[in-house]
């Protein structure tokens, strides 16, 4: 068994974070990754809408850290944590695997839930790893090449959040400029009051009208009730129920913390929530133990969004802590920055902190396009994505399309969890519970 200083487990936002900080202190550090990648998830869609290439939003994570010697990486799935004995468990192409520590940071994010009917992962499209857009990219394509009248050019998105109202708005960008003003019919199915319900007041609105101008049928008040072969069935807040045709069904309404924050809650004793995320303590720190920090989209701590803001800071935070810049239990206090969501070309909507005005439009849109870039890993990648955009976005071209055209073998430093966890041949790992009832 191998001994290491700290252990970080996930490659995403917040490990990451966690990484880099701890790096400033040249403290020895493993990351464990069950993919090896850096998942830029915000721009998940635009690679499901060809937009960019998938490579660019999920660099290995090796390479991301190269210069940061003192962070060694590992791709490995995590199956075990004993914090008595401090031992972490996890699986490699090499087999079963363990390693020890003084500290553990636990950032392993969240999984999609289904409220209860788990069998509409098979018939939904998903938007949680870059397998789920690639495989939501074939299908948009089928849906172009199929004839106009051909149900695959029924959408239903399901949940109108960021992620939905993107992928909303972005196919119907792409079937009005690249396809040429192609027939495909998009309804965006929410079961609260309005589009974006977090931001609520102008910025919904104004996402609603933006939709609506594209040709998006915007269904709020509404709950799917059944998602069968080529229909959706939904239900109005009158108990009215309807059969919607849907040859693509995109899930973007709900999630749960990754099957991981059950087993660290068993480990530690920490409590979770309905959606399996662990209660942590307000210096991150996991159930009565000192040395075990989580954070991000696997935790809720005073309901804070599931953002990557949150996740980085947390990250940063935790590794303050060890490298005693902060004092142990010093709370976490989370800077907002803001939050935004893209609708379509030109237009986007950001709610900024501290009662500044709200930004819609041209502005917001040039402002959503800066911070992702900003945030996105390399300085390559960025350029390569900046010039893509100006392609789709002032030209009409997808330059992602042309990735779904070469026929690739899957490269092993991008994965899903899921592909890992089997390649690894790692199964049954417990399902947490589901968020909230969707009828
Ligand atoms: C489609 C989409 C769009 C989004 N858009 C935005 C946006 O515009 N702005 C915004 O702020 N946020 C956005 N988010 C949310 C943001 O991506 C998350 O809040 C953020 O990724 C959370 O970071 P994390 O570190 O907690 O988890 P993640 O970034 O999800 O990372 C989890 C890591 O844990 C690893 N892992 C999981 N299980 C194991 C295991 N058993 N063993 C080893 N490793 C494991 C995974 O491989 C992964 O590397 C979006 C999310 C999605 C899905």
């Amino acid at each position: 068994m191998r001994n290491t200083h700290v252990v970080v487990i996930g490659s995403g936002f917040g490990g990451l974070a966690a990484a880099k900080q701890l790096a400033k202190s040249n403290i020895e550090t493993t990351l464990i990754s069950a993919n090896g990648e850096h998942l830029f998830q915000p721009l998940l869609y635009q690679v499901a809408t060809g937009v960019v290439d998938g490579a660019r939003i999920a660099p290995p994570i090796a390479e991301v850290l190269r210069r940061r010697r003192s962070v060694d990486v590992i791709t490995g799935y995590v199956t075990a944590v004993d914090a008595d004995r401090k031992v972490i468990t996890y699986a490699t192409d090499d087999g079963i695997e363990q390693i020890g520590y003084t500290y553990l940071i636990v950032a392993a994010g969240a999984a999609q839930a289904y409220f209860g009917h788990d069998e509409w992962a098979e018939r939904t499209f998903a938007l949680k790893t870059l397998d789920d857009a690639k495989a939501l990219r074939e299908q948009v394509l089928r849906a172009f090449e199929a004839t106009a009248d051909d149900v695959l050019r029924d959408f239903v998105i399901v949940g109108a959040g960021a992620t939905g109202v993107e992928v909303a708005g972005q196919i119907a960008e792409l079937a009005r400029t690249h396809q040429g003003g192609a027939e495909v019919r998009i309804n965006l199915v929410e079961g609260a009051g309005d589009v974006l319900p977090v931001y609520g007041g102008k910025l919904s609105a104004f996402t609603r009208a933006t939709l609506e101008k594209a040709g998006v049928n915007v269904l709020t008040d509404t709950f799917v009730t059944a998602i069968d072969d080529g229909a959706v069935t939904v239900k109005d807040e009158t108990g009215v129920e309807r059969t919607v045709p849907a040859g693509t069904v995109v899930w973007s309404a709900g999630v749960k913390a990754n099957p991981l924050a059950g087993l660290l809650a068993e480990a530690t004793g920490c409590e979770t929530d309905r959606a399996g995320r662990l209660l942590i303590n307000r210096d991150l720190t996991v159930g009565g133990r000192a040395d075990v920090f989580a954070l991000g989209d696997m935790t809720n701590l005073n309901n804070l969004p599931g953002q990557s803001p949150v996740a980085m800071q947390q990250g940063r935070h935790a590794a303050d802590i060890i490298r005693g810049v902060k004092g142990p239990g010093t709370h976490f206090r989370y800077l907002d920055k803001g939050s935004m969501a893209m609708i379509d070309t030109p237009n986007a909507v950001i709610d900024p902190p501290m009662n500044l005005p709200k930004l819609t439009g041209f502005i917001a849109w040039v402002g959503w396009l800066a911070v992702h870039l900003y945030y996105l890993a390399g300085m390559g990648n960025r350029i390569v994505v900046l010039r893509d955009w100006l392609r789709a976005f002032v030209g009409n071209a997808r330059p992602g399309f042309a990735e779904a055209e070469r026929t690739v073998e899957p490269d092993d430093a991008v994965r899903t969890d899921e592909a890992a966890s089997a390649d690894l041949g790692v199964a049954g790992l417990p399902d947490g519970p589901r968020n909230v009832p969707v009828a």
